[in-house]
């Protein structure tokens, strides 16, 4: 099913993101952790690429998950791609019965000489599937704007070129504060931006998990989270039963205002997002 008739319906629907695992002996692992979430009933899982600007061939993953009965969106990164890179990569997944993908730019690697500059943004890559598919496209979105943004408002005016271009729903970065996400959707609507916008949710494993998120994307911690955090720093399962109570209550309220759907950050771990489900579904 395309991302524009997942989303059409109106209860909200729940979608989960992993990662490649490194090595393939690995991926039963992760098989095995999706499987516990199933009785979710999952919209799609989402399966990251070439995270931290390497290349990974994810196509074989993106076949075992769907052989496994999950429906795949997976991401695409093109800061280091050529045209003809992504007319394969798109038609493979195609051949492989994918409809949508989520379409990003990818960070800037280290040593941008290895990047080719065929994609200088995700807008261009959008138009590009647009072009030369008939996959769903699905883009990032960034309630406390994105890294490099000179503010907020530039970032959505950028938001807003990945839409014109073709892009049928935004998939948010993770926040921990909601009033962040209300003041960013209510924001996006204004520029007249009307697809689908998906809450990204992350659950709380680790105080050094959270310390990197917030170094790496620009996310505000609420006091109330952060008292925590330093409380259970050397006290992992209490910050894990307190980030299942607080992403909770995040997710219910986000739930109450009618949030199109909420995909889960699992990083490959099943068993935080199983808690919160339980406790919303
Ligand atoms: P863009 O939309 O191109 O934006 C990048 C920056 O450029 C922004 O500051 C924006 O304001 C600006 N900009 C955009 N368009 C223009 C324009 N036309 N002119 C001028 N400025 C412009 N990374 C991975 O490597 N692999 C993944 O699988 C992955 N999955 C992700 C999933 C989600 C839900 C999210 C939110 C992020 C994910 N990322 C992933 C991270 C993402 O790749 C980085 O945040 C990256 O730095 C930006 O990608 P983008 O597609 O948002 O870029």
């Amino acid at each position: 099913m395309r991302l524009r008739e997942i989303y059409g319906k109106t209860d909200p629907k729940i979608s989960f993101e992993v990662f490649p695992p490194k090595e393939i002996s690995d991926y039963p692992i992760l098989m095995a952790e999706l499987e516990k979430l199933k009785k979710f009933n999952p919209s799609f899982v989402s399966l990251t690429y070439g995270a931290g600007g390497k290349n990974n061939n994810s196509q074989e993953l993106v076949r075992l998950i769907s052989q496994n009965g999950f429906s795949v969106m997976p991401h695409f990164t093109c800061i280091c791609s050529t045209k003809n890179f992504v007319t394969e990569h798109i038609k493979n997944l195609e051949k492989s019965g994918i409809e949508n993908i989520l379409a990003l730019r990818g960070d800037i690697p280290d040593d941008p000489e290895i990047c080719c500059h065929d994609f200088k943004y995700a807008n261009e890559l959008v138009s590009f599937i647009k072009s030369n598919s008939s996959l769903s496209a699905g883009v990032a979105g960034y309630p406390e704007g994105h890294i490099e943004a000179k503010d907020l408002q530039s970032d959505i005016n950028n938001l807003k070129k990945k839409i014109e271009a073709g892009a049928e729903c935004i998939f948010t970065q993770l926040f921990f504060d909601n009033d962040k996400f209300f003041s960013y959707v209510e924001k996006v609507r204004n520029e007249g931006i009307n697809v689908p916008i998906v809450a990204g949710i992350m659950p709380i494993l680790s105080s050094k998990q959270i310390n990197k998120m917030i170094k790496l994307a620009n996310i505000s911690i609420p006091q109330k989270l952060n008292e925590k955090i330093i409380k259970y720093e050397q006290n992992p399962k209490d910050l894990q039963k307190f980030g299942v109570e607080y992403v909770t209550g995040q997710c219910r309220e986000l739930l109450n205002t009618q949030v199109s759907g909420l995909h889960f950050f699992t990083l490959n771990k099943s068993e935080a997002s199983y808690k919160i489900l339980e406790n919303i579904l």
